[in-house]
């Protein structure tokens, strides 16, 4: 019968009595687990020459000199190749109570190691072990198949499923799509998130890289596919934290910045569900700044107005001194400039369009409102941009001159 345990080796001294492949796994595996690992043998395999060349164990060229070899060792692995060495050593270990692995007959030792594979969770890393006695094949087979199954999702390994509370949902300011931008609160309740629910704005890296263990739903528009309704979003979050989980909704931006923010979260609230909003880099400011557009600046703007369309452009401050910041703004660009021409700005006011904000492939145009649409139609700008209409415009080291 053997009991599976976790040994603490850090700092422990193993002996690897033998110098052939047979012995590599088990060397690397107490390497691995920090303990001072130290070989005797007359030769070494390549693997084995490399793991003292680079400092992970020490070696004495000789044959085992017998009991004495073992002194101060807490576990000693044996596969020398000469089955009377093997046979000494494994006697020994017995008498002095230090454990044993065989490793060419993991029978006859004392211990065997298991079958392991690391299984990264938003809660931590575990290990999955699986021991088969005189089946190694089957063990690693049993090991990969839990691997691949907390993998592909098909077992929700959480802590929060084993510790029942209510649900939450954070509102979280995802920035305009570089993970730099966003905030340490958004990555802290990013790590303790069951569900991430992603629009099609907010920062991918960080969505790719979260353990597999949490749950990604994509709400956004792709090609050939429609986004969720907004009812249905809020229907989604609702339903998650209802259920236990812990939900960030991770969007674009700021949530509260032309992001129906503030409908996520009545609608949670109406199910007196628990919100967090966390602010988020907005693209409104953000993305001119990507460009070297303040959207204020001494002597040039004192205000700006953030919008979405045409319809608000006449009550805008005609001045262009004041700037006018448009979010959504790519399809109706020409009608945009139109309405503000007819409210009094002059055709010769900057205009910046600016694509993909902080991504690779950022893309500035310039132009007037007299001819913005025109040059922005000649490139073939598109969604996602940034509108910015003022003389602040003139203020990016790019402006044409
Ligand atoms: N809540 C978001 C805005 C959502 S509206 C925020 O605060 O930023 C979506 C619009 O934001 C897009 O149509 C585009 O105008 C702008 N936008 C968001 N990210 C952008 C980026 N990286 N580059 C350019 N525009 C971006």
């Amino acid at each position: 019968m053997t009991l599976p345990v976790g040994l603490d080796l850090t700092g422990r001294r193993a002996l690897v009595v033998g110098g052939a492949p047979a012995v590599v796994l088990g060397a690397r595996a107490l390497v691995g687990a920090g303990a001072l690992v130290h070989v005797v043998s007359p030769w070494l395999c390549e693997e084995l020459e490399e793991l003292a060349v680079s400092g992970g164990a020490t070696w004495a060229a000789r044959e085992y000199a017998g009991a004495a070899d073992l002194d101060e060792s807490w576990l000693v692995v044996v596969g020398s190749g000469d089955a009377a060495v093997d046979e000494a050593v494994r006697t020994d270990a017995l008498a002095a109570r230090i454990w044993c692995l065989d490793a060419v007959d993991p029978q006859g030792g004392t211990a065997t190691l298991p079958a392991t594979s690391l299984v990264a969770t938003p809660d931590g890393t575990v290990t999955v072990a699986a021991h088969a006695p005189g089946d190694p094949l089957l063990a690693t087979g049993v090991a990969r198949t839990v691997d691949g199954l907390l993998a592909g999702g098909a077992v929700e390994l959480r802590r929060r499923a084993a510790r029942p509370g209510p649900g939450w949902v954070a509102l979280v300011g995802g920035g305009p799509g570089a993970d730099g931008l966003l905030t340490g609160r958004a990555r802290e309740l990013l790590a303790a998130a069951d569900v991430v629910v992603v629009d099609r704005l907010a920062p991918r890296g960080v969505v790719d890289r979260l353990p597999s263990t949490v749950r990604v739903v994509d709400v956004g528009k792709s090609p050939g596919r429609h986004a969720l309704a907004q009812d249905a979003i809020n229907d989604l979050l609702v339903e998650q934290a209802l259920a236990g989980r812990a939900v960030v909704r991770l969007k674009g931006g700021d949530p509260y910045v032309l992001g129906r923010g503030g409908e996520e979260r009545l609608a949670c609230e109406a199910h007196g569900i628990r919100v967090e909003v966390v602010p988020g880099v907005t693209s409104a400011v953000a993305v001119p700044a990507a460009a070297g557009i303040p959207v204020t600046h001494r002597g040039v703007a004192r205000g700006f107005t953030v919008v979405t369309g045409h319809d608000e452009l006449p009550a805008v401050p005609p001045g262009t001194d004041h700037t006018l910041v448009l979010l959504m703004g790519v399809g109706r660009l020409a009608r945009s400039a139109w309405s503000l021409l007819a409210a009094g700005r002059p055709a010769s006011c900057p205009v910046a369009v600016i694509e993909r904000g902080f991504l690779p492939d950022q893309r500035v145009t310039f132009g007037t409102l007299a001819d913005i649409a025109e040059r922005a139609r000649e490139v073939g700008v598109e969604n996602p941009a940034v509108v910015v209409v003022g003389d602040v415009v003139r203020l990016s080291p790019d402006f044409p001159r």
